[in-house]
Order: structure tokens, then C-alpha cells, then sequence
């Protein structure tokens, strides 16, 4: 049953949209890298809608907590752009990288700078110098998710912290890699550590979404003060349209044209700039990575509701 707390605008639709989800057959595979994604059910399905002035609303496991994993590189992006302005630029690209997220190779040819700050490779670089500036980067995003959501319960998972840990030899070998070059400044084992509680966050659609609202509000956070310039705001949500749905970031565009971040929680936000930010939610992922449901979901809200940016 879906819930509100006021004007409604698009609740049809998502209601509709539901409906049309529940009776799309197969659904992907839920990540089993680690065994907390693994236990996900692939045909939970959740989707909220947050309005301008924080009015929130949604439609089947909306409330569920699921894990944000890489959804959580968008805040970290933000929250360090936010800081350091266009020196980040330097330190990490904004281009489409055509590789799979965890991918080694690219950063050799192109001496330590990645492609962009949703590979991982280029999230290791932000959290590092988020870290630099705040001393406590995971910290400082759960800081900044709990008073965007309005939800002071939200938290790190402990254990898929752990377990992120044990599989790390991946992101490990990108945060050594890229140190040889010199764009790493802390303690590869303190950045990962950060890195790896960052992942861990648990959030439902509806604090998520009510967390990307800044960007829909072109960098305004919930309390009316400013996180982002509106030309930064721009930049965040141009990053997340090219490369935010790991290698399938230009079918995203094609199927739902809007910028969009997901991770193998199953989790996909995107931005609707001046209107709404969402969040839909089913963690059966197709083979790029992306949750099945959640991008066919997407392309029919923006279907019925035409409000694609394109
Ligand atoms: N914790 C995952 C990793 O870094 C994030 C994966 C994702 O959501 O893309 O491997």
C-alpha cells in the first residue's frame, strides 16, 4: 500500500508502475560477492519519489532498508567537490570509462587518474580526499545522509563492512595502484576502511531519495542552505547521467534519460533537476550490474510522466 505525507503529485504513476513491475518476469540475480547482498530476495521491489519542498511518497518495500553500496559515491562527490571546488578535477576524470567498475587496466595507461568518480578507482580517490579534508569521510556522509533524510537512525552495517573487507584485494590493488602515482594521500589501509563502511550504509528508497533532493534542487540542501554551486550541482548530475550505471550508462540514458547512480545493493537514485529525485529499489541485477527492475521501473515513470531531461 502506498503511503504520503502530502501532495502526491506523481503517486499514480508509481502506483502504475508497480503494478506493470509485478508482473514483469525474471528479475536478474541478486550480487552474491558477499553474503549479506546475496540474501536479498531478487523480487523485493520499492520505489519512492521525493518532491521539492521534502513531501515523500512511494509504493511497495519503499521503507526496507537495503544496502546503498555505490549509490553512496554520489554523496561523497558531492560533499568533496563541495570543499575543494574544481581541484578535484584534476585527480580524478569525467568520462565515460567503458570498462567494468573494478577494472585495473585503464589506470595504467592513463598514469593514476581514473576515468571518473563512479568506477571505483575514481570513488577510492574522493573518499581519500574527502578523508584529507574532514577526517572522517564515512562520517562526515552519514552526517550529511541523516539530515538530508530526516532519519537519525541511518547507519553503517557492520557486517557487510567486514565482508567488504575480506573481499577487497580488488579495491586494495586500485588504492596501491594509484598510490604509486602519488593521487592517494592517506594510508591505503585508512582509506579503505573508510571506503568500505561508505559502502556499507543502509537506507531505504525513501531516505534516499529525500538525500539526492539537493540535486534536484540544483545544489540546495534540505535545511535551505547551500551545498553546491548550481553549476556544481550541474556537473554532479552530468557525471551521473554518462557513467553512473557502470557500463551501461549510455542504455540508462537511452531507456530512462535522466542522470542516475545505481549499486549492487540493487539501489538506483536519479534526478528529475527542478522537480523530484527518486529512488527505486529490487536487487536482482542484470549482467552490467544494474538492478533489472529498478531501470525498467525508471523508464516507465519517465515514459508515462514524460519528464526525462531529454
Ligand atoms: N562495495 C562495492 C565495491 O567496491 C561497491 C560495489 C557497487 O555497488 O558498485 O566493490
Amino acid at each position: 500500500m502506498a503511503i504520503m505525507t502530502s501532495s502526491p503529485t506523481y503517486l499514480p504513476v508509481l502506483e502504475r508502475v508497480a503494478e506493470e513491475i509485478g508482473h514483469t518476469p525474471g528479475r536478474g540475480r541478486s550480487a552474491d560477492y558477499i553474503p549479506a547482498l546475496a540474501a536479498r530476495d531478487a523480487r523485493a521491489f520499492g520505489m519512492a519519489v521525493a518532491e521539492l519542498d521534502g513531501t515523500v511518497y512511494g509504493v511497495g518495500d519503499w521503507r526496507e532498508p537495503f544496502s546503498a553500496q555505490s549509490i553512496t559515491k554520489v554523496f561523497t562527490l558531492a560533499l568533496d567537490l563541495a570543499r575543494e571546488g574544481d581541484e578535484l578535477w584534476e585527480h580524478v576524470g569525467r568520462e565515460p570509462s567503458g570498462n567494468p567498475f573494478n577494472s585495473l587496466v585503464q589506470l595504467e595507461y592513463e598514469n593514476g587518474i581514473p576515468r571518473n568518480p563512479f568506477i571505483n578507482a575514481g570513488a577510492l580517490v574522493v573518499t581519500d580526499r574527502l578523508q584529507t579534508r574532514t577526517g572522517d569521510a564515512a562520517g562526515e556522509l552519514l552526517g550529511f545522509l541523516r539530515a538530508e533524510s530526516g532519519n537519525p537512525e541511518l547507519d553503517f552495517d557492520e557486517e557487510v563492512a567486514a565482508s567488504e573487507t575480506v573481499n577487497g584485494d580488488r579495491n586494495a590493488a586500485l588504492a596501491h595502484f594509484m598510490a604509486s602515482y602519488g593521487n592517494i594521500d592517506n594510508p591505503v589501509p585508512v582509506l579503505l576502511e573508510q571506503y568500505f563502511r561508505q559502502c556499507s550504509i543502509t537506507a531505504s528508497c525513501a531516505d534516499l531519495a529525500l538525500a539526492t533532493r539537493f540535486l534536484a534542487r540544483h545544489g540546495l540542501r534540505a535545511d535551505g542552505t547551500r551545498l553546491l554551486a548550481s553549476r556544481q550541482a550541474k556537473q554532479v548530475n552530468a557525471v551521473m547521467l554518462t557513467c553512473g550505471t557502470y557500463d551501461a550508462a549510455g542504455d540508462f540514458a537511452y531507456r530512462v534519460g535522466l542522470p542516475g547512480k545505481s549499486g549492487v545493493g540493487g539501489g538506483i537514485i536519479a534526478v528529475v533537476p527542478g522537480r523530484c529525485a527518486l529512488c527505486v529499489w529490487s536487487p536482482g541485477l542484470d549482467e552490467r550490474g544494474n538492478s533489472v527492475a529498478g531501470v525498467a521501473a525508471l523508464d516507465r515513470f519517465t515514459t508515462l510522466t514524460d519528464l526525462s531531461v531529454f
